[in-house]
């Protein structure tokens, strides 16, 4: 069954409304039906309340079905909206179709069944496009910083290798390990940001769910930066921590980025992360990955999950803008929240929801 819907019957018949109305009254899925005589009314109705799906009769007196529906589709473009026509009207079908209509039924020959159908299929429908929209969308917006994000470090690199040439030529010899430096960071920075990238789309195939111990996915993390925080002389700790439903190589990487930043964004002689969980309600376990470095200003704190969105520029703290928000589409896989918490100054709580999952039996 698909989500609760909102559904506005439009149509001047008094026993049709009555008819629908309890034809759809009955589906366990409707969330409140409500039932007006005027496209006009449907339109305010819809403006307020904004339906997931309206019944729209294409006969209302003094009133054009299709204006009004073109009116209704103005208002959300991914509203299922059905024109409720009648019998030898392919036309009018055709028309409505074209207005932006989702479907189309012919009135008295529709079961309760078929316009139950009807409704369902036409929501999913709109949310499936609103759905490929979105990430259409998102697609663009990566796409554009991205190109931005190689173009600026290729840029320094054919710079440089024309410095580099011009002092060969000349004999300025003392300049060259300066420019291959310079060379050598660009060229780091975008293999960085590619094999980020290819982590980032990888997230998207498909993945199976298995018990995870999360104490195992700690330690494992914690072994493969051990050298940074050695270098840091940084702490981190692990409490006791559940096996969760999940994917571990993708929980690896959700608290290796989560770790690492905390020993990242940190100036002080001693980071400390830990790692924590509490239980909650219907087996749904709060993760905390607790940092005492710069911490993050109030208002910024929703934006970094955002691919490309940093708050430092890159010689005070390396970076490409992409960890975050990988972390938020492994818990989004993992049906699970993420959220941050932040004293500026004092450090950062990065907290994300996960399943528990019994153990197999070894
Ligand atoms: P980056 O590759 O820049 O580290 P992230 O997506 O991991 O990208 O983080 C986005 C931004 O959020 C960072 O540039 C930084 O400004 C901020 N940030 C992330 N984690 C922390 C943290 N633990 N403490 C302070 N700031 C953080």
């Amino acid at each position: 069954m698909v989500a609760s819907h909102k559904v506005i019957i439009i149509d001047d018949s008094e026993d049709d409304r009555e008819f629908y109305s309890r034809l759809l009254h009955n589906a366990a899925e409707l969330d409140g039906v409500r039932a007006v005589e005027s496209g006009e009314e449907g339109i305010a109705l819809h403006e307020e309340r904004r339906a997931d799906c309206i019944l729209l009769d294409y006969h209302l007196p003094g009133e054009d079905g299709i204006e009004v529906l073109k009116e209704l589709r103005a208002l959300d473009p991914y509203t299922a909206i059905i024109m409720l026509t009648g019998q030898g009207s392919e036309d009018i079908a055709v028309a409505a179709m074209k207005a932006g209509a989702s479907d189309y039924v012919i009135k008295d020959t529709i079961s309760a069944v078929g316009m139950r159908r009807a409704l369902k299929n036409a929501v999913e429908k709109c949310t499936l496009r609103r759905k490929i929209e979105a990430q259409q969308e998102e697609q663009a917006k990566f796409l554009q910083i991205l190109i931005h994000d190689v173009k600026a470090p290729l840029r320094h690199i054919s710079t440089y290798s024309e410095f580099l040439k011009e002092d060969i030529n000349s004999k300025a010899y003392d300049a060259v390990p300066g420019h291959l430096d310079t060379i050598g960071t660009a060229v780091r920075r975008i293999i960085g940001l590619v094999d980020t990238l290819a982590l980032y789309s990888f997230l998207e195939g498909n993945i199976e769910f298995s018990p995870v111990c999360m104490n195992r996915i700690a330690q494992v993390v914690v072994g493969d930066l051990a050298d940074v925080i050695k270098e840091r002389g940084a702490e981190v700790l692990i409490g006791p921590l559940p096996t969760v439903k999940g994917h571990a190589p993708q929980l690896i990487q959700l608290l290796q980025n989560l770790i690492n930043n905390g020993l990242k964004y940190n100036d002080g002689p001693t980071p400390i992360v830990s790692i924590s969980a509490v239980p909650g309600d219907n087996g749904v376990w709060t993760f905390c990955v607790t940092d005492n470095g710069i911490g993050i200003p109030d208002r910024q704190r929703i934006d970094i999950f955002q691919p490309f969105v940093r708050l430092w520029s890159r010689d005070k703290y390396e970076g490409t803008g992409l960890g975050l928000a990988i972390c938020s589409k492994i818990v989004m896989r993992h049906e699970g929240k993420i959220w941050c918490e932040s004293n500026l100054g004092e450090g950062s709580r990065f907290c994300f929801t996960l399943l528990e999952m019994a153990a197999e039996p070894d």
